[in-house]
């Protein structure tokens, strides 16, 4: 089976690293056999690597060819739902100890990337940027809890007048300014934690689609032109699992986001959309996003869509979203412009879980995945090393089933996905 190269973006245009890892051939015993090389994935093999288990990833195409390699690069703290939500969901406990794993992701990608010399133009920041009256009015109340009920102290308001010096972007009225998040390179952070896992002993093969595993005491998982012998199985595919596990297919729904790269921007005029280096991102219901470049283009996300095909004209599809924010970048270039798919949950918080006494799996980060999925190899490494502990804390939140199980779930899902997206725009 061939493997697909990355998709055309500015990221696989600067990848700093060239993994032509082997498909599998014949037969392969390990301990534990993961699908998928994305951040799950990879994170898993490395944690496994340290606590002496053998390893094997199957990836059908490239390293980093999915979400892992595409997506905005902000490393949000805490989790996708907030923290009050959280609260009055599931209980204060339940909602720190939460809050505690996602401050623990963010950690975790930053103790990856120093740890095995990670190059991916990791920095520090985010400004969340409100439009909506309710949403700016929300906003200090917001950062106030999180001092008061967390101790996190790496947050505070900012108003409007002091908004406009940081950032030209237009149409928000106040924001947050969060120093414990970060953003990165997502491309090279994957190829970096391949390189990880490759050098701990892991072994990866690209171009291996599982076609089907087997469960019991000892698991098989097959390709095309070979098969995996293992104890232990994790299912890491998100986005992209397609009819592989229906088990789980129900609980995740794939959504395309597509994000563009302008032209390289003046040091001015760079400085100007975003003063202080800080990825940005708003709080509309199909979120746009961004950030710059270390070479000043403007890296920005909007737009989604929920069926299988990506528009064809991705750039002048997320151009527009851009213009609306920055109106002055209607003439710089809009030199790459891309897609990939993510799963959310209808909760919007992962789902994490057991099929079996030894076959894992966690997806539908619902966006918020560089942390988290990051993260969630380190709790699989736990669970499979005989510590459920912290695994079940994430297993525990219920993610919910979308209605209709996996085959029924689009008309409705996509009506509703509409309808928001549609509030967004009417204000
Ligand atoms: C455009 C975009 C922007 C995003 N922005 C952000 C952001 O700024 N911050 C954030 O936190 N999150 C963001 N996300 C989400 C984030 O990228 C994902 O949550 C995260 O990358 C998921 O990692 P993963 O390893 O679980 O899945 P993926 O990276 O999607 O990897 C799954 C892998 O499984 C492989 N696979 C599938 N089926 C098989 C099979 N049968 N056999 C073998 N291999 C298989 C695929 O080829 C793929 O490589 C974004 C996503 C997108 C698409």
């Amino acid at each position: 089976m061939q493997n697909q190269s990355h998709v055309e973006s500015w990221y696989a245009a600067t990848a700093n690293l060239q993994l032509d890892l082997p498909p599998l051939e014949g037969a392969v015993d390990t301990d534990v056999c993961v699908i998928g090389a994305g951040y799950t994935g990879l994170s898993t093999a490395i944690h496994l690597r340290q606590m002496g288990y053998s390893v094997t990833v199957l990836e059908a195409n490239r390293v980093g060819w999915g979400a892992s390699g595409r997506n905005g690069g902000h490393v949000g703290t805490g989790q996708r739902v907030d923290q009050e939500r959280l609260e009055q969901w599931l209980g204060l406990d339940r909602a720190k100890a939460l809050w505690q794993l996602g401050l623990e992701a963010v950690e975790t990608v930053c103790g990856l990337i120093e740890q095995h010399d990670i190059d991916c133009e990791l920095k520090r920041g985010n400004l969340h940027v409100a439009s909506k009256t309710a949403d700016i009015a929300a906003l200090p109340a917001e950062v106030e809890h999180l001092q008061k009920v967390y101790g996190y102290d790496q947050i505070r308001y900012v108003d409007a007048a002091e908004l406009k010096q940081m950032t030209s972007a237009q149409g928000f009225g106040g924001a947050t300014l969060n120093t414990g998040c970060r953003h990165l390179h997502p491309l090279n952070y994957a190829l970096g934690l391949a390189r990880a896992a490759l050098a701990a002993g892991a072994r990866i093969y690209e171009g291996s689609r599982v076609l089907s595993y087997t469960e019991g005491g000892q698991i098989t998982v097959r390709t095309d032109r070979g098969e995996v012998r293992a104890r232990f199985l994790v299912v890491a595919c998100n986005g992209y699992l397609e009819k592989l596990e229906p088990r789980t297919a129900g609980r995740i729904m794939p959504i395309n986001n597509y994000m563009l790269a302008t032209e390289p921007l003046s040091e001015e005029l760079a400085r100007r959309l975003i003063r202080d280096d800080a990825s940005i991102s708003d709080s509309q219901f199909v979120i746009n996003y961004w950030k710059l470049s270390a070479d000043n283009r403007l890296l920005f996300g909007g737009g989604e869509s929920y069926t299988r095909r990506f528009p064809a004209d991705i750039k002048g599809f997320v151009r527009k979203y851009m213009l609306r924010i920055y109106p002055e970048l209607a003439d710089s270039r809009i030199e790459y412009g891309w897609g990939g798919t993510l799963a959310i949950t209808l909760k919007r918080m992962p789902d994490f879980g057991r099929l079996s006494a030894n076959t894992f799996y966690a997806h539908g980060y619902s966006g918020h995945g560089v942390p988290i999925a990051t993260l969630a190899g380190k709790l699989l490494a736990e669970v499979i090393s005989g510590t459920a502990e912290r695994f079940d804390v994430m297993a525990g939140v219920p993610a919910g089933q979308f209605p209709g199980g996996t085959l029924l779930r689009w008309p409705g899902l996509v009506a509703g996905m509409l309808f928001y997206s549609l509030r967004d725009r009417i204000g």
